[in-house]
């Protein structure tokens, strides 16, 4: 029987999460939907320096926000917990221990200014910043270039040390990508990494061999920024004894900047105008806020599903995917090799399409959160649906209902007088004037009896026609009336839905405003 699918995402809480982040989140939930599995999220907190306040609960939030429910972690528990490196503390030493007397790990007392003199003295105009590795390790204060004496004097002593890898010199470590296929590196490369810290905490290398172990995790994607210490992992899982288990990885490709030119970071966002983050993220110490996909008015369903597109699709041309389209479609060996560039441009359009695809009902409550937070009131919930419905196809984010729709609620507060001041006549105001007295007393105009947009169409041209204008000549400046500017949906669809009230209400006003 072959084993149940486990997989993780295992953030550490330092900030917002980047768009790379929430795609990994995603593919690991869709690879563990489909394979019947269960998605772990587990908080990697070791490094306590790098600790922020608030960024675990933000994690939280925005995999709430896309829909991408984990099936354990820190707050759900689950049967392999705790789901949160510092509270597992404890556990790692037995395992930093078992490979120092394996042999393969030791222990270092390098003081700092011991480490910056090796960096100093062993530094040449090629390797400017030496590192700690099989070229110093014998010139360092460790348990290899110590007497056994030596060093178990200085461990009774209570000497801070960490415990280091004892990287081979020269062996190549291989294994296979579920993207990339065969990846190798020669060890000879790589640094002693420092496995436990002085004060005893594990740090990530150690802590994310031992954890993805004792979690029973199958398979391992992370960003491609971490293939460089693939080496380091792999031998930590062959050291321990558990090469057998070891999870099958996927480096996933990098996000890259509209141009393609390097790895999209924050900065770019801020300078490029687009967000990089999921949610609006505020930091704690400096208090900047950088703006999120959520706050600018970007669906959920549309985030996803961009997202899954940036480095994957299906081999058709297919663009549109619900996340249950995902769930059953997504492969991880068609998932690209090369880095993906972030077009703004095209992640509108994602919105704009789930928007024009989403029932009205699905779109109320954040359009009504879009227009109360503008203090615009919203008291008829079936006017608000009858808006939603007339303007949806006209909104690229969440936002543009504020824009498209405030008209609908209250009256403009300024007319684009402007646009219809200098071709307006006399005649124009007077057939106005005739509309208004037709709307008030219908009798005589039988469209006007109906309050129905087609209707009111017809009655206001032939109205137009019967003064000798040409009605093409006067729907500009009664958009202006009912809107306030030259856009929106139908004009005689906006008479229908603000009421006939209203409607002769903003005409009245408006005729004063354009008299020359
Ligand atoms: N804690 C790492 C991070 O913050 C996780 C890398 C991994 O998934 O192995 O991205």
């Amino acid at each position: 029987m072959s084993k149940k699918v486990r997989v993780r995402f295992a953030p550490s809480p330092t900030g917002g999460l980047h768009l790379g982040g929430v795609r990994t989140v995603l593919y690991n939930y869709l690879f563990a939907r489909q394979n019947g599995g269960d998605f772990v999220l587990r908080i990697e907190d070791t490094d306590q320096s790098r600790f922020v306040p608030g960024a675990e609960e933000y994690i939280f939030t925005c995999l709430d926000w896309c829909g991408l429910h984990p099936d354990e972690d820190p707050h759900k528990g689950g049967p392999y917990g705790p789901y949160r490196q510092s509270e597992r503390k404890s556990l790692y030493r037995q395992y930093a221990e078992q490979l120092v007397k394996s042999g393969h790990a030791y222990y270092a007392f390098d003081r700092p200014e011991e480490l910056d003199s090796m960096r100093e003295r062993f530094k040449t105009p090629n390797n400017p910043s030496p590192q700690y590795d099989h070229n110093v390790r014998m010139e360092m204060r460790n348990s290899c270039s110590l007497t056994l004496e030596e060093a178990e004097t200085l461990l009774e002593d209570g000497v801070p040390h960490v415990i280091r890898i004892r990287m081979p010199e020269n062996e190549t470590v291989t294994f296979t990508d579920m993207i990339r296929g065969e990846v190798s590196f020669h060890t000879g490369l790589v640094d002693d990494k420092v496995l436990l810290k002085a004060d005893g905490m594990p740090t990530y290398h150690l802590a994310v061999v031992v954890d993805d172990y004792l979690m029973k995790i199958t398979h391992a994607f992370r960003g491609e920024e971490w293939l460089p210490s693939a080496p380091v992992h792999l031998l930590l899982w062959k050291y321990l004894g558990w090469g057998s288990s070891m999870p099958q990885w996927a480096h996933l490709p990098l996000i890259l900047k509209p141009d393609g030119n390097g790895k999209l970071s924050k900065r770019d966002g801020d300078r490029l105008g687009f967000p990089v983050f999921a949610m609006n993220w505020t930091d704690p110490r400096s208090q900047e806020l950088t703006k999120g996909f959520r706050e600018i008015g970007f669906l959920p369903e549309a985030f996803v599903n961009l997202l899954a597109m940036l480095g994957w699709n299906d081999g058709t041309d297919q663009e549109i995917f619900t996340l249950e389209e995902l769930i059953s479609r997504f492969s991880m060996d068609r998932v690209h090799k090369g880095g993906a560039k972030f077009d703004f441009e095209k992640a509108k359009w994602f919105n704009h399409e789930w928007i024009k695809r989403s029932e009205i009902a699905r779109l109320k409550p954040d359009v009504k959160k879009v227009l109360e937070n503008k203090g615009v009131p919203v008291n008829n919930e079936a006017v608000l649906e009858k808006v939603i419905g007339l303007v949806k196809e006209r909104c690229t984010l969440l936002t543009d209902f504020y824009e498209q729709s405030k008209f609908f609620f209250e009256a403009p507060a300024e007319l684009d007088v402007d646009s219809v001041k200098p071709k307006w006549t006399n005649e124009k105001k007077v057939l106005f004037e005739s509309f208004v007295a037709a709307l008030k007393s219908p009798n005589g105009h039988a469209s006007f009896e109906k309050w129905a947009a087609p209707e009111l169409e017809t009655g206001f041209k032939k109205l137009a026609t019967d003064e000798g204008i040409k009605p093409g000549e006067v729907m500009m400046p009664l958009r202006v009336m009912l809107v306030g500017g030259k856009y929106g949906p139908g004009v005689f669809e906006i008479m229908e839905t603000i009421g006939k009230e209203e409607t002769v209400r903003r005409i009245e006003f408006a005729i004063h405003q354009f008299i020359k």
